[in-house]
């Protein structure tokens, strides 16, 4: 899970390491207040999960607590790479003299944690690291050793920091570990003209397997996920990702479903979704699942597509009736039952009769009819 800016300035604070004195707002009257308390001159920022907010326009110095609001409500509801902006941080300004980049990151490949760090901070470190590779510093961390003195020391002197910065790259690697962190970074740490180091943006990633112990931004699944159909199917433990198209996909067996996926985009059609029921396809699950899809207001036909193992095609039949008593039907549904008791599988549909649910035994001619009635509506 990524940390928004705001939450990973505080983590930094907590870990001692100096940030500029900030507040949020979700709204432009609340960013006003903010300005004011924090001395009237103040950077506004975007509060979204992605980087290059700057380049964005959702980083804007604001002048006064008036231009503050003003520039809030222009910032607020901005779409930043597919991020909404429901939330800004309000900072106190800091004048420049340096800018520079420090991440530690879990490197899987060489089972260690990279520090990365470079003297050119404030862009982007891909860009950096593509056009002048000799700028960035890479230095790999036994994670049992961490950041030590003379690692710290190491890390600067490789990437041709101020050592000022030295005690900072010893407590950022502090909050990694007590975060349970994949990845701490700072772009840029600042040298400010008064000769001050300072932590001006950072991200932190928690590692989602850690969340138990991370209780603090939510062990709900719902925080991982933009989306609100995402976070409420991720909610109900389903494993459920939206699409742009039309019909919606219903399938057990990630394998299955993304093949299904490709049958209905070769009908000519679009997926308004993925969603894996997994093993499990209880009434429950099929109720919540169709609920998710239901809720869509793209989708016009929605296609279940099962092949029966261990989770027998009538089981699954049953939890489609089941889920037929509590959910209200609003648009065509296409079933294709094969494998393990199909047979019983398509008898329970068949007697249930409903006037919304067709039946057909392939997963071609399945996907070909709801792609049609899909693009009849
Ligand atoms: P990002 O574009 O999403 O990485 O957002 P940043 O928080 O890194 O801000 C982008 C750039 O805005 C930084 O690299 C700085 O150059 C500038 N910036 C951010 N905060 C301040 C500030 O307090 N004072 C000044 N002078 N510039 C700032
Ligand atoms: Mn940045």
């Amino acid at each position: 899970m990524d940390l928004f800016e705001h939450q990973a300035r505080e983590l930094f604070a907590e870990g001692g390491i100096p940030v500029p004195d900030a507040e949020t707002a979700d709204t432009a009257r609340q960013a006003r207040e903010a300005a004011e308390r924090l001395g009237g001159r103040v950077v506004v920022k975007a509060q979204v999960k992605t980087g290059g907010r700057g380049k964005a326009g959702g980083v804007k110095l604001a002048a006064d607590p008036a231009a503050a609001e003003v520039t809030a409500r222009r910032i607020l509801g901005m779409d930043i790479k597919g991020h909404t902006v429901r939330t800004v941080m309000l900072a106190q300004p800091v004048d420049i003299e340096a800018e520079f980049y420090v991440s530690y990151v879990l490197d899987r490949a060489a089972g260690t944690f990279l520090a990365i760090a470079s003297a050119e901070g404030g862009m982007d470190i891909e860009e950096v690291a593509a056009t002048r590779p000799e700028a960035v510093a890479r230095i790999p961390i036994a994670p049992a050793e961490g950041v030590t003195e003379a690692k710290a020391a190491e890390i600067a002197a490789a990437a041709s920091l101020p050592a000022a910065t030295v005690p900072v790259l010893r407590a950022l690697w502090q909050v990694l570990v007590r975060e349970d962190a994949l990845l701490v970074e700072v772009n840029p740490l600042v040298r400010t003209v008064s000769g001050d180091i300072l932590a001006l943006d950072g991200k932190v990633t928690v590692d989602d397997n850690a969340r138990y112990r991370q209780a603090r931004w939510g062990t709900d699944e719902t925080a991982r996920h933009d989306d609100p159909l995402e976070a409420a199917a991720a909610a109900k433990g389903l494993n459920y990702v939206k699409l742009d198209g039309t019909v919606g996909v219903i399938g057990n067996g990630a394998g299955l479903v993304m093949s299904t996926l490709d049958v209905v985009a070769g009908c000519g059609a679009r997926p308004a979704n993925f969603l894996d029921i997994g093993g499990g396809a209880s009434a429950q699950v099929m109720a919540d699942g169709l609920n998710v899809i239901l809720s869509d207001p793209e989708v016009r036909s929605v296609l279940v597509n099962v092949f029966g193992g261990i989770t027998a095609c009538d089981a699954v039949a049953d939890g489609i009736v089941q889920a037929l008593d509590s959910v209200t039907l609003t648009k065509p549904l296409v079933v294709r039952l094969d494998g393990n008791n199909a047979a019983r599988g398509r008898a329970v549909l068949d007697e249930r009769a409903h006037p919304l649910v067709q039946q057909v035994t392939t997963m071609d001619g399945a996907a070909r009819r709801a792609a049609e009635l899909a693009a009849a509506v």
